[in-house]
């Protein structure tokens, strides 16, 4: 039961892989298209929590706050959930046995903020520059059991790109990462 525990959790994280590598390169192909539709973002934001809530190995708080209520986001429903799916991933898998993650969307003049928040492990400064790189991880020793590969942050930050977006990414050693989203 041991061995098979361990070959069912490298093989999820393998097809997690492959499937991450997958979505890159169709997103960087120039013919690549990106729908624009209308997302009600409480409902995409409540559904990401409660997903995240439900897969969580350890205690999370998954708080979700949409201002205003009826907020939408014009873009890529598949695409756009897939991206904030890779930030709340990351902020469950950095974080200490606990962990608080606020998803919040708001609007800015003509643009929607999104935000993903967590009081986890946070990034040092001298990776910060880096961290959206392909495979670039933080402390390979300490993240090696979380089985990433190093691409969730490229794909948003390509995605956020492909959408003339910005992203920020402010973090804090021991105190959490928060990272934003600007789309038009
Ligand atoms: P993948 O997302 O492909 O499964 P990954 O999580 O390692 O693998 P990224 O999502 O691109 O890859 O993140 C790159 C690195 O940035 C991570 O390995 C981790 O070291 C660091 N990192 C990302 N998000 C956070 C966060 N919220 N808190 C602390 N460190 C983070
Ligand atoms: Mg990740």
């Amino acid at each position: 039961a041991k061995y098979l525990g361990v070959i069912r959790s490298q093989l999820t994280a393998l097809s997690e892989m492959v499937e991450r590598i997958l979505t890159m390169s169709r997103e960087e192909r120039e013919d690549f298209t990106l729908r624009r539709e209308r997302i009600l973002l409480a409902g995409m934001l409540g559904a990401l929590a409660e997903k995240f809530r439900m897969q969580a190995a350890k205690p999370a708080r998954v708080t979700v706050d949409v201002s205003p209520e009826g907020l939408t986001a014009f873009a890529d429903r598949f695409h756009l959930s897939h991206a904030l799916d890779n930030l709340v991933d990351n902020a469950l898998k950095y974080s200490g046995e606990e962990v608080h993650i606020r998803i919040s969307a708001g609007r800015d003049g003509g643009r929607v903020v999104l935000r993903v928040a967590d009081d986890g492990i946070g990034i040092p400064e001298k990776d910060l520059p880096r961290i959206c790189e392909r495979f670039y991880r933080v402390d390979k020793d300490r993240s090696r059991n979380s089985g990433g590969t190093g691409l969730g942050l490229a794909i948003v930050k390509h995605l956020v790109r492909r959408y003339n977006g910005e992203m920020e990414i402010r973090s804090k050693v021991n105190e959490g990462t928060n990272i934003t989203i600007r789309l038009p």
